[in-house]
């Protein structure tokens, strides 16, 4: 009995081994498997990253911006973490930190950048700016409202950012801690008439659904970097004015909270004049 239980446990137990075998083989083939799997897609993913690394250039940034006269980093401080305190020691962004987030360089994000630089000097005349003290109002322009969050600190979300189309091209800035508030603006005459004329000309043309020709696009393109280039080759106090504004209850609402985003309405335009139009011109 003691015998056939052990002749017949020996059996049972060589089929488990065997089993147990069957399965260390499958878990190892299935493990060889998966190891090959994640291999060979990170081989791909590192082959296409490669491939879009060569693809990648800095020509969002020209090289005017990186020689302009006027143009120094910035000094903030913001919290350690999620749960964290004041920073210790400030951090620099730059104007181009801002056009990579923003998506380009435009004459829009280059006068916020000079205004608020004017707008935070005048709030934190220590030279660091504490963008965890800053609220601000602008107006609902893609370009406008990007720099004055990513600038100041203020946030649509937390209601320290606030859209209001009042106030132009320019900005209300406020130190929470001190109540302290200014509104910077271009001085008369800074901002190109021609331009804002061709600009006011490509968007209502493109509301009505025209088309625009690529070389009023290119046109646009040159004279904006022309005026961009010339704003930051000339002292901030002399294109920009500050006036206090005393006992400045800030909004708790936006006029403007939502508006169609308008630097994307030439997205799918040409870029050279389509070969009829050529044609037709000869
Ligand atoms: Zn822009």
């Amino acid at each position: 009995m003691n015998a056939r239980m052990n002749t017949g446990s020996n059996n049972f137990g060589s089929s488990l081994e065997y089993r147990a075998k069957q399965g260390q083989t499958h878990r190892h083939f299935a493990t060889q498997l998966a190891i090959i799997c994640i291999v060979t897609a990170l081989g791909a993913a590192q082959t296409s990253f490669a491939a879009t690394q060569d693809q990648v250039k800095d020509d969002f940034y020209p090289t005017w911006a990186t020689q302009a006269h006027y143009l120094p980093p910035f000094a903030v401080l913001d919290t350690d973490s999620a749960l964290g305190r004041r920073n210790l020691h400030p951090k620099l962004i730059t104007l181009k930190d801002m056009a990579r987030m923003h998506g380009h360089l435009c004459d829009g994000l280059v006068t916020a950048w000079v205004e608020l630089n004017v707008a935070l000097r005048a709030l934190f005349p220590e030279g660091v700016v504490d963008r965890t003290d800053v609220q601000a109002v602008s107006k609902n322009g893609p370009c406008w409202s990007d720099a004055g969050a990513w600038m100041t600190g203020a946030r649509i979300n937390q209601g320290t950012l606030v859209l209001d189309n009042s106030v132009g091209d320019g900005f209300i800035v406020q130190r929470i801690s001190t109540g302290k508030a200014v509104q910077v603006s271009l001085r008369p005459g800074v901002y190109p008439a021609q331009l804002a004329a061709l600009e006011q000309s490509i968007r209502a043309r493109r509301a009505r659904g025209e088309t625009v020709e690529p070389a009023e696009i290119d046109r646009f393109e040159r004279d904006a970097n022309e005026y961009s280039r010339t704003l930051l080759n000339t002292p901030p106090d002399q294109v920009a004015t500050v006036e206090r504004l005393t006992n400045y209850h800030f909004p708790d609402h936006s006029q403007n909270p939502l508006a169609p985003r308008s630097d994307t309405i030439n997205r799918d335009a040409p870029r050279i004049m389509p070969q009829s139009a050529v044609n037709q011109q000869r």
